[in-house]
Order: C-alpha cells, then sequence, then structure tokens
C-alpha cells in the first residue's frame, strides 16, 4: 500500500458507517414516529386492502441503485411506506390466522438485540445471550407445566419448532442409526408417522423434507369435535406393526390451528408408552394457555409430550420470529443435531461446560430471539400472561355468545381463543342442500369484503364441509368493544352481499 492510501484508510470511514450525533437523531426521529403509529392504531383500518400492482407500484421497478440515499430521508419515506401500505396484526380489531400484537418491549427488544448482533451459536460467542436463551426456555418450560431440566431452543416459528421435535424422535425412535445409514438402506424399516387430519400442514411438509415421503403419514380420523380416534390411532400402529412397518412418532396437537381443540393428549401419552413411539405435542398455538389454573387436562398433558413445539410468536406477543421447541431429554436433543468438527471448539470457556446451540438444532449461526421473549416475560411475569391469555379466552367465549344470541348469525364453535361462527340470511328458501352451497358462497365473499375493508379482520375455517368465519384472538389490545363491533359489521357487509348474490330474495 502507498503512502498517500495509507492515509485514506487510516481514516477510513465506511458507506454504511453513521456517525454517533446522527445515529441518535435518526433514532430518536423514529422512535417518535413508531410510538405515534402504536398510539394512532385503533383509528386506522387493519389494512388498505390495496391490490399487489398498486403495492408494487409504490417502489417502482427501478434498478438497484448505483448511488446511495441520505439515510435521514430513507428512514422517513420508509417508515411512511410501512405505515401507510401495511397489514397491522397489532390492531385491536385483528383477528385472523393465529398472529399476535407484538409487544412493545419486544420491539425494543429487538433493536437491542440488533445492536450487540451476538451469535447465538456459540456460547463464547455470545455469552450473556446463550444464558438469556437458556434461561428463557427454562421460564417457557415452567409456564406450561414441563420439566425445567428439559433441552430446548428457540427457532423461527412452529414449523421450525415441530420439524426440531420430530427430528428428535425419529433419532430416537427409528431403532437403527438413521442419521447415518438414512431412512433407505437394507436395515431401514418404512417409518411410520400418526396424526389427526386437523394436523397443521408443518407435518405434510416434514415427512417430504426429512425423507420419508407424505405417504408415511397415517391420518387419523377425528370425532365430533374433531379430536383425534385413540381407538383407531391403536388400530393402525397395531396394522402397521403387523406389516413389518416402523411406527415412531405421535402427533397430538394442543389447540389445532383453525378451531383451537387439543386432542385427547392424555390417552396419547399412555398409547406412546405401551407402544414405546415419541410423542410430540404441537402446541404452537395452545400449550401456552397450559400455564391457566384452570386449563383442561389434556391440555396440560403437554407436560408428558417427549417434545414440544410453541410459539412465543402467538401467545407470548412477541413479535415474529420467535418459535420455541422443549424436548424432554436434553441429550436426545444434542445427538439429533451434533457435530463437532475440529474447527469448532465451543463446549467449555475456562473448564466450565456452556451451552452450544448450534449443537441443539438445525440452524448453525443464530440470531438472538431470546431478547425479545425474555424482556416480555420479565416485564410482566406469569401473572400478565395469564390474566392476558385468560382475557384473550374470555373475548372470544364473548364474542361466541353474541354470535349466538344474533338472529343472523350461527355459532359454531369456541375453543381456547378460536370463536367460528358464519352469516345466514333470515330468510332461505332454498332447499338444504342448495342453502349449503350458497351460505359458503355467501360466507366467501363476507370474507373477501371484509379482509379488503379494514373495519376488522378475521379468517375462515371450514368445519364439515362448512365455511366458517374464524376469530382468533391472540391480541392483547383487543377490549369488549371491539368484540361486541363485529357482529354488526358482519351483519351489515352480509346483507349487502346477499342482496347483491340473490336480487330476488
Ligand atoms: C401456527 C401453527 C403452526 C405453524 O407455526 P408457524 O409459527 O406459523 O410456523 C403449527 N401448528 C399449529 C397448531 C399452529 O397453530
Amino acid at each position: 500500500m502507498d503512502d498517500s492510501k495509507k492515509e485514506t484508510y487510516s481514516d477510513r470511514f465506511a458507506p454504511l458507517e453513521m456517525n454517533t450525533d446522527a445515529f441518535r437523531e435518526l433514532g430518536h426521529e423514529l422512535v417518535d414516529r413508531v410510538a405515534d403509529f402504536l398510539a394512532a392504531l385503533p383509528e386506522r383500518p387493519v389494512t388498505t386492502g390495496e391490490s399487489p400492482s398498486k403495492i408494487r407500484s409504490l417502489l417502482g421497478e427501478s434498478p438497484l441503485p448505483q448511488q446511495g440515499t441520505d439515510a435521514k430521508t430513507l428512514l422517513k419515506e420508509t417508515a411512511n411506506l410501512l405505515f401507510d401500505h401495511s397489514l397491522f396484526n397489532g390492531h385491536p380489531k385483528f383477528w385472523g390466522y393465529i398472529t399476535s400484537s407484538a409487544a412493545p418491549i419486544g420491539i425494543l427488544g429487538d433493536f437491542l438485540a440488533a445492536t450487540i448482533n451476538p451469535n447465538v451459536g456459540a456460547w463464547n460467542l455470545s455469552p450473556v445471550a446463550s444464558e438469556i436463551e437458556r434461561q428463557t426456555i427454562k421460564w417457557i418450560a415452567e409456564m406450561v407445566g414441563y420439566p425445567v431440566d428439559c433441552g430446548g431452543l428457540l427457532v423461527s416459528g412452529g414449523n421450525m419448532a415441530n420439524f426440531v421435535g420430530f427430528l428428535a424422535g425419529r433419532y430416537a425412535k427409528a431403532g437403527w442409526d438413521v442419521r447415518a445409514i438414512g431412512q433407505s438402506s437394507p436395515e431401514a424399516k418404512r417409518l411410520r408417522v400418526y396424526a389427526s387430519a386437523e394436523t397443521h400442514t408443518w407435518i405434510n411438509k416434514a415427512a417430504d423434507m426429512f425423507g420419508l415421503g407424505t405417504d408415511s403419514i397415517r391420518w387419523i380420523q377425528t370425532d365430533a369435535d374433531l379430536r383425534m380416534e385413540t381407538d383407531l390411532l391403536k388400530a393402525q400402529i397395531d396394522n402397521d406393526l403387523k406389516s413389518g412397518d416402523k411406527p415412531f412418532l405421535v402427533v397430538g396437537t394442543a389447540g389445532s390451528v383453525s378451531t383451537g381443540v387439543t386432542d385427547p393428549l392424555v390417552e396419547i401419552a399412555k398409547i406412546c408408552r405401551e407402544y414405546d413411539l415419541w410423542f410430540h405435542a404441537d402446541g404452537a398455538y395452545g400449550a401456552l394457555a397450559a400455564c391457566l389454573p384452570d386449563a383442561e387436562s389434556d391440555l396440560k398433558a403437554l407436560s408428558e409430550a417427549d417434545s414440544v413445539a410453541l410459539d412465543p410468536h402467538k401467545w407470548l406477543y412477541a413479535p415474529l420470529e420467535a418459535g420455541c421447541t422443549l424436548v424432554r431429554d436434553s441429550k436426545i436433543l444434542r445427538d439429533t443435531f451434533s457435530y463437532q468438527p475440529p474447527y469448532y471448539k465451543f463446549d467449555e470457556v475456562g473448564g466450565e461446560p456452556t451451552i452450544v446451540y448450534n449443537e441443539y438444532g438445525p440452524q448453525n449461526s443464530r440470531g438472538f430471539r431470546a431478547l425479545k421473549v425474555w424482556l416480555a416475560l420479565k416485564q410482566v411475569g406469569r401473572s400478565g400472561y395469564e390474566r392476558m391469555i385468560s382475557d384473550d379466552i374470555k373475548l372470544a367465549q364473548e364474542l361466541y355468545q353474541l354470535a349466538d344470541q344474533h338472529p343472523e348469525l350461527q355459532a359454531f364453535s369456541h375453543h381456547l381463543s378460536i370463536t367460528t361462527f358464519r352469516y345466514v340470511p333470515e330468510a332461505l328458501k332454498q332447499t338444504h342442500e342448495e342453502r349449503e352451497t350458497y351460505l359458503n358462497q355467501l360466507n366467501t365473499e363476507i370474507l373477501t369484503r371484509l379482509q379488503e375493508g379494514g373495519e376488522a379482520f378475521v379468517s375462515n375455517a371450514m368445519i364439515a364441509g362448512k365455511y366458517v368465519l374464524r376469530a382468533c384472538i391472540v391480541n392483547f389490545r383487543t377490549n369488549l368493544r371491539d368484540i361486541e363491533a363485529l357482529p354488526e359489521i358482519i351483519v351489515r357487509i352480509g346483507r349487502i352481499v346477499h342482496a347483491e348474490l340473490q336480487p330476488n330474495h
């Protein structure tokens, strides 16, 4: 390097660097705008309902800019773009799918986490962060009644959390060294996994991605309440054993994605013990409700599972993304994923053993997801969460009653914080079959209009062939007035759509 260059490089100020005053000013401005945005959220529509082409046109089609932009202008314009054209799951009337409002302390936590930017793949790269994750896992286990000496880690969400449990089960129960020889060698039998038809599609992805194939899934029928029929489960396992297959895993859902029901987990746990199968509980949505003193016994029985998946970005109100897997035997979790290559030597520091998170899951470099979850747990404690979760459930129950009492609404179900119902016009003259087809069409259109209109946001479920509207309240901003407003909104849209679809009525 010649001397003139040396001068340039010793005073290096990289294009991405920001001086202290500028950072402070931009940060304060952004925080002010975020605070105003949060305050105004209830008065805004849930969504603007703009078309994909409209949204795309906001960004324009220009190629990657050659030159940069002033950071102050850029942040201001980007905040405008997002505030003016997003769907807000933090809105008090957002009840779609299973997506929670994000806790304000989680918003700040992500900011702080990105500042330190620890790599929580290994202890020595993330000393405090690794210990915060370990404590978070322990507290979550405690909250849902799971053994606190379990293994566990945070992942991106429910799908990933379930994959981790699935792989731990396959490693533990295959009966051969599945990590080394896979599933197609002569020693390998046909692996079988059991799940009810209400199971979330993560199970299809898992069977596919991990080489079993979706045909290896035995779909067990559900009863009238959409809970797995355990007699049929046993019969199917017996059959598969007779044919020389290798049953290894039963999935029980704690709070199903469409109606919030919990499988008979007490019975499933018993069957898994009897047949020496891995019991995985998918509690992505419902597991955290096991913290309530009056939780039903099947929900509490997730404490008997060999592994549990749950989503802090659902009922712990963490900003996306945060999923979590708990595995009863932490050695099994580690043995499912661990490699110790010569270029990593992480598992002790100064003679003390450490937790090396890259050995407990599929990720290598890992972000500091735990901070936002840990902060919220510390901010409100167990009692704060018990109150928020039980309030969500009570509000969903109230919605069920309002729908049930309304002459133009038909209530279907209420489990945990999910309520299903549909709009039914007062005088419908068709025969039964035509009527059902028409009601499906009518409610589909009502949902489309509601979702685009932005007054409130719900999603849908199919219950025995019936298209129903579905409100899932994992939203600490929702109050009773928000819930009371929903029936009238639905009925108003319902009347308009009905008049359009059936001009003669
Ligand atoms: C939400 C959910 C999932 C998927 O979780 P993601 O966080 O969306 O990946 C899986 N199972 C159940 C029961 C769920 O509610």
